[in-house]
């Protein structure tokens, strides 16, 4: 990798960003850093944090901002984050935001770049109810869109594929709605900083590829 990409990328649930951060980090071998990958496993494993996160995560609200801050201080200390990162599900609110700009200052680090991915809600909804998910590696698949090869198994690790509570009908709505009103003002918080670009999310998998990879430019290349 050229420049080492720090890069949030931003986006409604289901608009494909977990799917792209696992390619990207599989290519250039920045950090895929995934706080819902991160809680859903200290829920799995009943950790002090899982159990203060999990009525949060099943009822589609968003987990405190001073849960989220630590574990994403701590995370990005880890080797990995040397050849940059890739943010995927954080920040979600303006104050986690202007934390994650604190943090990085510490560091003597920046953001450069953040990547909002466009996906329209009808779209987003028919993702968000055929996903299914690893259990062991978290790794993402749909009904339709992206099926296993073999029902139910994952592709990647022979794991079990579920739905995500979260992912069913009622807690859509509930979730959408949080975007909207949390996470949607990072929008212009980032272009206000001129860290945002932007592109469309609406296309097959390998094409939004391509299009991360040329919005990216530098930084990956
Ligand atoms: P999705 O892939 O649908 O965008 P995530 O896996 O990123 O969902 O997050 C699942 C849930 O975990 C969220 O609905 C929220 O409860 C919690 N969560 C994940 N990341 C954050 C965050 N940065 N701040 C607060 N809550 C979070
Ligand atoms: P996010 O991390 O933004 O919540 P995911 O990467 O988990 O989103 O994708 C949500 C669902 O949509 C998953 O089931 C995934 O397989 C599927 N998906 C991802 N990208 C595309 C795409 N370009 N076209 C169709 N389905 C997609
Ligand atoms: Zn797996």
């Amino acid at each position: 990798m050229a420049g080492a990409a720090r890069v949030v990328l931003l986006g409604p649930p289901g608009a494909g960003k977990g799917t792209q951060a696992k390619l990207l980090q599989d290519e250039f071998g920045a950090a895929q850093i995934s706080t819902g990958d991160i809680l859903r496993k200290a829920v799995a494993e009943q950790t002090p944090l899982g159990k203060q996160a999990s009525g949060f995560i099943s009822s589609g609200a968003l987990v405190p901002d001073s849960l989220i801050v630590n574990l994403v201080a701590e995370r990005l200390k880890e080797k990995d984050c040397a050849k940059g990162f890739l943010f995927d599900g954080f920040p979600r609110t303006i104050p986690q935001a202007e934390s994650l700009d604190g943090i990085l200052k510490k560091a003597g680090l920046d953001l450069n770049c953040v990547l909002s991915v466009q996906v329209p809600q009808n779209i987003i909804v028919e993702r968000l109810a055929g996903r299914r998910t690893c259990r062991k590696c978290g790794a993402m698949f749909h009904v339709a869109f992206n099926a296993p090869k073999l029902d139910g198994v994952c592709d990647s690790c022979g794991g079990e594929l579920y739905q995500r509570d979260d992912d069913k009908e009622q807690t859509i709505a509930h979730r959408l709605q949080v975007y909207d009103t949390q996470t949607a003002p990072l929008v212009n918080y980032y272009r206000a900083r001129g860290l945002l670009r932007e592109i469309d999310g609406v296309g097959e998998i390998d094409q939004i590829r391509a299009r991360v990879i040329e919005a990216l430019g530098d930084l990956v290349r």
